[in-house]
This record gives C-alpha cells, structure tokens and sequence, in this order.
C-alpha cells in the first residue's frame, strides 16, 4: 500500500548555523519518538551532503527542492539528477509553483525532470496546484486534470508508482489560508481517479498524494484523515522542530 509522507520543504531558509541544529534536533526528535509516517526534508542544495551526513542512517529522507532539465555540462547554477543521485539524496521537489511563478517552469518542463529524476534511480515529488483567479473562475478540477496529464502521463506504470505527487493550491500556500479538508480530498480523489483511468486502479492505489499549503499543527491530522490525503508537503511549519513533530503526530 502507499506510504504516509510528512515532507519539509525549507525553501530559501536558514543559514549553515541554523540548518545544522534543525537538522539535529529533528534526528533527536526521530530517535526518541515512533513516527507513523515517513519523514523527508528538502534543505536549500547548499545543504544536501551535510544533511546526508546528519542522517546517515536514512533516518529522514533527504530531498532537493528542484533539479536541472540538463543531464551535464554548461548550466550554470544548475544542480544534475545524476549529482543528487551520487550523494545518495532520495529525490527532489519538482514543479513547485514558486518555480512555476518565478522561474517560468511549465508541465512539459517538468515532465522532462520528472523522468531525469526516475533515470536516476530519485523519488520526484511533483507538485500541482491551481491559483486562487483559476478556483474562483471553477477551473481548478480542470487545471489540476492538465498538470497531472502533462507532466506525468508520459510515464510508464511502472514509473509512475515511483512518483510522490503534491497538490498545492497556490491560493494557499504561504497565506495562512488551508484547503478545507473536503476541497483537498476531492482534488486528491480527482487525481487519483485520473491515474486510474489511465493505469488502472491498482497503480493510482499505490501512489502517495500529499497536500501542501498552510499545514500547521492545528489542522494537520484533520486533513491526513481524508481518505486520498497521504500526508503534506509542509512549508513555514517545518522551520520549526516543534510544530513540525506535531504534524508528523497527525498520524499518531
Ligand atoms: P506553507 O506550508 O508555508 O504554506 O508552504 C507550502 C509549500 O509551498 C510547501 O512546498
């Protein structure tokens, strides 16, 4: 069966200092207490191998918040899926809507990373979601349908099941405003049964659908009981070790 997943996704936060004793305080955290779920975090690539260090035992799965398009060669800036792969990371972030927004990445982008990442041997952990002009205009059904297709419907089953998919509303993401839990899981039902209609029921079975946007300790386990929500892709709330244990404790 699918996996339950609380993944952290740092963005631009932290300098070494400050990484390095999050870092530790989340191994003590995950030595002294029995989680129900697996636990990832996505640091800044600056801090990747010092987290590979810290967790060296895969206590927590470490992840990079995007990878290259390119395999190698003159891309400055740029970090390759094969290089992630050589520090033994788990995988990488893909299609965050701030690389959407910021960076102009589309669908047809991220179904190139997609495959370079699943190449490697990395978990994708690609993210969707529609803006808050596209729900209020009813198109998020339809929006969320379009990424799902793009990006991974060019996927054998077999790849596919390798890949963590994360809807993020943008309209939620950062503002303090959550998903209601049903308007999550009719999205997640939503990709799911696109899956299905696609690769069979089985296959959609076995892919993990986590939300991500505002999850905080007050509404974490709420949202993880819905039936298609596998867990979250967490931002501000996993800055903290405290509040960040309390949504893993959503699965408790
Ligand atoms: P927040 O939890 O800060 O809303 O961010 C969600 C997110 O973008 C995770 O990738």
């Amino acid at each position: 069966m699918r996996k339950n997943i609380v993944a952290g996704n740092w963005k631009m936060n932290k300098n070494v200092i400050e990484a390095q004793q999050l870092m530790f305080q989340l191994l003590d955290y995950k030595k002294h207490n029995a989680t129900h779920c697996e636990v990832w975090i996505a640091p800044p690539s600056l801090y990747l191998m010092m987290a590979k260090d810290v967790f060296a035992h895969n206590e927590i799965g470490v992840f990079a918040q995007d990878i290259s398009e390119h395999e190698s060669g003159a891309y400055t800036g740029e970090i390759s899926a094969d290089m992630l792969a050589s520090i033994h990371a788990a995988g990488a972030i893909i299609g965050h809507s701030e690389r959407r927004l910021y960076h102009g990445e589309t669908d047809a982008l991220c179904n190139v990373k997609v495959k370079l990442a699943l190449d490697k041997g990395l978990t994708p952990i690609y993210c969707n979601g529609e803006t808050l002009e596209q729900r209020k205009a009813g198109q998020h059904l339809e929006v969320v349908k379009n990424q799902t297709e793009e990006a991974l419907f060019t996927l054998t089953a077999d790849e596919i099941k390798k890949v963590v998919i994360a809807y993020e509303p943008v309209w939620a993401i950062g503002t303090g405003e959550t998903a209601s839990p049903e308007q999550a899981q009719e999205i997640h039902a939503h990709i799911r049964n696109l899956i299905a209609g696609k690769y069979g029921q089985d296959v959609a079975d076995e892919i993990s659908i986590l939300y991500g946007g505002s999850v905080k300790p007050d509404n974490a386990k709420e949202i993880f009981s819905q039936p298609d929500i596998d867990g979250g892709l967490i931002g501000g709330a996993a800055l903290k070790v405290d509040d960040f244990a309390k949504i893993i404790e959503g699965f408790n």
